[in-house]
């Protein structure tokens, strides 16, 4: 990306709807990666799903990652996680699932809204944090975290889901400076937090709307600040805000479908290694069925870029 671009202060990133290749094509609001912004630190994707409902709410084949991290976070629901290190794990609101892919993983997702006595609705987000070159080709782990410190702040619900953020510090093992934060605007409207200097950061309203230093944000956006801002102020509030920051990422990286290598080579071997079923993406029981294939490549060579 441009100098230009990454000086820009308060950008507003708006979703786009993107469908995911699963059995009904559930539709996600992506807002991370986009042309204007790549990644928030070494957070690299965000997918917000539902609120929704029936058997389709969320059902997401076995597929592999590499060389990343997937947090998934919801508000309402539960999802059920099965992986290639053999977890079987429900996620609830206030939990934490964190997948890390390393040199390779494969898992599924499927929503609990169709089963009796689970909520009727659905609906959270999925975001990817880059590995660094020091551990991105270590074995995958799986952790589920159900004890995240929380507390109120003034009327506001803040729970510390990643690093450490208004002397709470989540357990969740990241390998950057990162935080991840759910703010939940109930009684209060209003919210300050001082910044850390090295950090950018990321809000995305989830439901209701938000301003930012002077940014205005709706349902959906996501508001981006670079290094540098001391105090944020955060005004007009109401419902979730998910704040997201860190240290910008400084290496150059190649992201492609669920992949993150460092060269166009490395992606064509994770591909190959997924289509012909070796080792390194493992296997499981999984209650969905069936395997989701790997797009085609661009005809062109994949260019690594530095966020
Ligand atoms: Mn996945």
């Amino acid at each position: 990306m441009p100098n230009a671009d990454k000086a820009i202060q308060g950008l507003v990133v708006a979703p786009r709807v993107v469908k995911l290749n699963t059995r009904s094509g559930t539709e996600v609001r992506r807002t991370i990666p986009n042309k204007t912004l790549r990644m928030v630190g070494a957070w690299c994707f965000i997918d917000q799903f539902g609120p929704a409902s029936g058997k389709d709410a969320m059902s997401v084949a076995k597929h592999p990652h590499t060389g990343l991290q997937t947090a998934t976070w919801l508000f309402e629901g539960g999802v059920e996680h099965r992986d290639s290190v053999q977890s079987k794990q429900k996620i609830r609101p206030g939990e934490l699932n964190l997948m890390t892919a390393g040199w390779g993983v494969s898992h599924s997702e499927l929503a609990l809204t169709p089963l009796r006595n689970e909520p009727a609705t659905l609906s959270g987000v999925q975001m990817w944090i880059a590995l660094p070159n020091s551990v991105r080709n270590e074995a995958a782990e799986f952790h589920n975290y159900s004890e995240l410190p929380k507390k109120s702040v003034a009327g506001v619900q803040v729970c510390t889901f990643v690093g450490s953020f208004l002397e709470m510090t989540s357990p969740a093992k990241v390998h950057t400076a990162l935080v991840g934060v759910e703010l939940k605007f109930l009684e209060a409207n209003e919210f300050q937090f001082t910044a850390e200097n090295s950090f950018e950061y990321g809000f995305l309203v989830i439901d209701g709307e938000v301003t930012v230093n002077g940014l205005d944000l709706k349902s959906g956006e996501l508001g981006f600040f670079r290094p540098g801002t001391d105090t944020f102020s955060i005004t007009n509030a109401t419902g979730t805000v998910m704040l997201l920051g860190g240290v910008p990422f400084d290496e150059e990286i190649v992201m492609w479908w669920n992949f993150i290598g460092r060269t166009h080579e490395e992606i064509v071997e994770m591909k190959t290694d997924w289509e012909l079923g070796t080792s390194r993406f493992g296997e499981f029981a999984d209650a969905i069925g069936g395997r989701i294939p790997a797009p085609e490549m661009p005809t062109v060579k994949l260019k690594p870029y530095r966020p």
